[in-house]
């Protein structure tokens, strides 16, 4: 989605601070047409036009209440990917994926139900995060933070996802910094492993956890059958001990995860992982194909009282986008992804 390398091939003997003005032109001034880029020599604007498009794909769909934005991108290949931009008070949070489908298949995930197809690139990848930085600018606005709770293992797509990070946190690019990532895992245990000793990039690191008894993680996360919880908790220490980063706990709120033994095992396992830590309590999103039901509320309460009395910290979030299909397991890449309520917003 950002043409890189036509790029560098297209500026192949011209002065070397051309490349400090078209990345300029690109993520300080966030142009969207080469013709906007006016620091650079009208033949220069010419060829670059040609051979390195700056147009992104892409239809928009916003939440009523104006919230979330949801961006549906066609990529070269003719895939789609699916990109969210959430609003709340001076933060403007774009939720990335890193892969087209996912082969995880988190029973209570739209984004897994068709499948893996393939790795984001790099480029994709970014290119995700400069849609919203160009749909801000227009707002006097910029992109704060950078999640990948998108479609995808993020950990799987490890390579991609680090080269994405350190180009963002570039002061040439967006100058995001590394506190400003927030990497969402399913509990690839050697990509946390890898990620921990990865030189400067403190990340935050989310755990899809949903469960700490390990039969029912297990059913709710087919494929990671092999990942205890005793070694993710183990992976986490390791984690927080390296980086100091608190690790963000998901636990996704289900009829058959919010009783009483689901608390203790959530209060054993965070004392196993001896690490700072919050649990973020996240609605279940209904889509099709989950039989999965949300506990009712009588149910809801106790458990999160329970939680209260075992002092475990957790919060209940906020379900951004439900509307427009762009809330956390709502994502799936699909071109029929925009339900009634939802407006076009380009
Ligand atoms: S929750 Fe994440 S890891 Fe699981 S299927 Fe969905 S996108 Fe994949």
């Amino acid at each position: 989605m950002i043409p890189l390398e036509q790029i560098d091939a297209a500026i192949k003997g011209q002065p070397s601070y051309r490349k400090a003005q078209i990345y300029r032109a690109l993520f300080t001034n966030t142009c969207s047409s080469w013709r906007e880029a006016t620091d650079l020599p009208a033949d220069l604007r010419a060829q670059l036009t040609q051979s390195a498009p700056l147009a992104i794909d892409s239809r928009f769909f916003e939440s009523e209440d104006e919230r979330s934005i949801k961006a549906l991108t066609r990529l070269a290949d003719g895939n789609y990917t699916e990109t969210v931009l959430m609003r709340a008070g001076s933060r403007n949070t774009v939720c990335v994926s890193t892969q087209v489908g996912c082969a995880m298949g988190c029973v209570f995930c739209a984004s897994g139900q068709n499948g893996f197809t393939r790795n984001l690139t790099f480029e994709e990848i970014v290119g995700q995060v400069l849609l919203f930085a160009r749909k801000l600018k227009a707002e006097d606005r910029v992109v704060t933070n950078v999640v990948f709770m998108g479609i995808g293992e993020p950990l799987l797509n490890y390579d991609n996802l680090i080269a994405a990070i350190r180009f963002m946190n570039r002061k040439d690019t967006l100058d995001l910094g590394v506190r400003r990532f927030s990497i969402s895992t399913s509990g690839i245990s050697r990509g946390i492993k890898k990620l921990a000793v990865e030189d400067s990039l403190a990340v935050n690191l989310a755990i899809s956890l949903h469960s700490a008894i390990n039969e029912k993680r297990a059913k709710l996360m087919p494929v990671d059958q092999r990942t205890r919880t005793g070694l993710l908790a183990a992976n986490l220490k390791e984690y927080f001990a390296k980086t100091k980063r608190k690790i963000m706990i998901e636990y996704v709120l289900l009829e058959m995860n919010t009783g009483r033994e689901d608390a203790l095992a959530l209060r054993d396992f965070i004392n196993e992982m001896g690490a700072a830590y919050v649990v973020n309590l996240i609605p279940l999103n209904e889509n099709d194909g989950s039989n999965h039901k949300s506990p009712d509320r009588r149910d809801l309460y106790d458990f999160k009282e329970l939680l209260t009395e075992l002092k475990i910290n957790h919060v209940q979030r906020h379900s951004f986008g439900t509307d427009i299909a762009a809330a956390c397991g709502q994502l799936a890449g699909r071109t029929d992804a925009s339900p009634a309520r939802t407006r076009n917003a380009r």
